[in-house]
């Protein structure tokens, strides 16, 4: 099913399977969380199954869209990231030391990933985005840059343009 991250435990067989998912911009339409403006890429998930232990090992190969921080373009930048994480379902509390691993009602048939691949997405963002970044879709446009830059110091001599105002607070967020 397209945006769903859903898996079915009951339907999984004994030992390894594999499940495969796309991960598209209708990920993140529901979730406010407006700094990833545009996603894609896929989910490989790796589960093995034995009676009540599930193993998963996640793999998400992503491109996000974001705004760099230095000219502002909207680039896409590549997002890669695993994860390890076990789910053992049991009627009884326990509790783990190991926040890797998950507890499940014994009757429950399904496991969503959706929130754990939204962490791991957020988590794999680099804080500073800028167009430096390796494999990112272009370079920042020095040129304009500099142009920016210039007229800026000449700007704050003088009277400011409101204009450039605008431009200066929109550079900053
Ligand atoms: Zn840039």
């Amino acid at each position: 099913m397209k945006g769903s991250f859903v898996i079915q435990l009951t339907k999984l067989e004994d030992g390894l399977n594999r499940l495969d998912f796309d991960i598209d911009n209708s990920f993140f339409e529901n979730l406010e969380y407006a700094k990833v403006k545009e996603v894609e890429g896929k989910l490989v998930v790796e589960i093995e199954k034995s009676e009540s232990t599930h193993k998963l090992w996640l793999q998400v190969h992503t491109k996000v869209r974001l705004s760099c921080d230095r000219c502002n373009e909207l680039i896409f930048i590549p997002v890669n990231n695993k994860h390890k994480l076990v789910i053992k379902q049991t009627d009884e509390e326990v509790t783990y030391e190991d926040e890797d691993i998950i507890t499940l009602g014994k009757n429950k048939s399904e496991f969503d990933l959706a929130p754990i691949i939204y962490d791991i997405i957020n988590i794999s963002i680099p804080l500073k985005v800028s167009c430096d970044i390796e494999g990112a879709e272009k370079k920042c446009d020095e040129e304009l840059l500099a142009k920016l830059n210039n007229t800026e110091s000449e700007n704050n001599e003088k009277e400011i343009d409101p204009r450039w105002e605008k431009l200066k607070i929109l550079k900053n967020n």
